[in-house]
């Protein structure tokens, strides 16, 4: 606690004596608070409805042993060295493979940068694009961990209103000619267009187009980031925005939740001379990213059925958007959410009369976590907005957790 009559620097610099040596960006790094969640909510007592991580256990063990073994036996030595800051061309021709199911099937192994998962390229593409003061445009609300990456390069997220179609065209004019008449910079609209995290919102093949026209228009690069099209429940998302424009769209890939977000392996699918750019980024930064972790990856696409892997995850993960879908209808059907088409996240609304980030700590007294609507604004907006999360609890922790979740709702509105 801050002692009384100290303010934040001092206190800051009696705690840590470097505290005056950090660079002015470093004021946009501050813990997520989904982050900070994590710790507690990783008791075995809580439901955690929290966190995003994938559900691996679904993925057979000894398709990754396979994998590495052959990994081991014919590229062991270039597997355990050091690699192009471009990623291993094998890889990335594979890639080709599964960008071609989302629709991209006009590029080249040579447009490609693999990355440390697609947290590194957001990473990447902000180092490259943004200067302190400058407006990255996104949905609202907007993943969390890239709002902390635009920030961490001293930007301001500045959101745009979607609807049930994804981000909404009007909205998207009007705030680029209201910025642009107060005169600031705006460098790219970040989109998650397929069953975004959090809103669960799948933008429209019209949408699509029209978002694309005006971003063109007005000369805005699209940063599409798409870790969850693969993983639809009813019918698969449009084509991603990337099919329908090579020139303007810099295009985001993750083996993270179709495999396993411990590789850490992800893409960037960018237009030449950014590209190039992003290269030296990398090498920059990590010199390159894993040959290991690449090579394995590459051996799971060359030997294993990975599209039936996938339809494998779409099951597991439909089957727990029903039991959410359900329980929710069953305990809190005053409230509106999303039903999710694909993805790994409901989007509650409560009432005005409820706070989910004060409502929190009560919420883990009584074993539930979830993550407040806070995080996914970059304007403090959310407070009567919770994600919830039902990639990694079986249906029946899922029931459990919205039944205590309704307990702790229900405990709030009568106090
Ligand atoms: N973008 C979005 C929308 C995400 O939800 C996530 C993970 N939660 C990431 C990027 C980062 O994923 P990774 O670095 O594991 O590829």
């Amino acid at each position: 606690m801050t002692p009384i009559g100290v303010g934040p620097q001092q206190a800051g610099r009696n705690l840590d004596p470097w505290f005056d040596s950090y660079a002015a960006r470093t004021a946009g790094l501050s813990a997520s608070e989904v982050r900070a969640l994590f710790a507690v909510a990783s008791r075995p007592e809580v439901v955690s409805l929290a966190g995003g991580m994938p559900f691996v256990e679904a993925l057979p063990e000894e398709l990754i042993e396979s994998a590495f073994r052959t990994m081991m036996s014919e590229h062991g030595a270039e597997a355990l060295q050091y690699g192009g800051g471009q990623g291993i061309p094998q890889i990335r021709e594979m890639i080709l493979e599964v960008m071609a199911l989302e629709g991209i099937t006009d590029a080249s192994a040579d447009d490609i940068v693999t990355t440390t998962g697609s947290q590194h390229a957001l990473d990447l593409v902000a180092k490259l694009f943004l200067d302190p003061g400058d407006v990255v445009l996104a949905e609202s609300p907007s993943y969390v961990g890239a709002i902390g990456t635009f920030r961490s390069y001293q930007a301001d997220v500045v959101h745009v209103d979607i609807d049930a179609d994804g981000l909404d065209p009007d909205a998207l004019s009007a705030t680029i000619t209201r910025l642009r008449a107060e005169g600031r910079h705006i460098k790219f609209l970040y989109t998650v267009a397929n069953f975004n995290n959090p809103s669960a919102i799948t933008m429209s093949l019209e949408r699509r187009r029209q978002i694309l026209e005006i971003c063109r228009r007005e000369h805005i690069l699209i940063l599409e980031d798409n870790p969850y099209g693969l993983l639809y429940f009813d019918e698969p998302a449009p084509p991603a925005i990337r099919s329908l424009d090579a020139d303007g769209v810099i295009y985001l890939g993750s083996f993270s939740k179709i495999l396993s977000p411990g590789l850490r392996v992800g893409y960037v699918l960018a237009p030449h001379a950014i590209r190039e750019k992003l290269i030296l980024a990398v090498e920059s930064s990590i010199l390159s990213p894993s040959t290991f972790n690449q090579w394995v990856v590459t051996e799971y696409l060359r030997q294993s059925d990975w599209q039936e892997q996938i339809e494998e995850y779409r099951g597991v993960y439909r089957e727990r958007r029903d039991a959410m879908d359900e329980a929710l209808r069953e305990h809190l059907p005053q409230f509106t959410w999303t039903k999710p088409g694909g993805g790994f996240f409901t989007w509650l609304q409560l009432s005005e009369d409820l706070d989910s980030k004060q409502m929190l700590p009560r919420a883990v007294t009584e074993l539930v976590a979830y993550t407040p609507g806070t995080a996914f604004f970059a304007d403090g907006r959310g407070h009567h907005e919770m994600r919830l999360s039902f990639c990694f609890p079986t249906p029946d922790r899922i029931r459990t957790g919205v039944r205590r979740l309704a307990n702790v709702i229900n405990g709030e509105l009568e106090l």
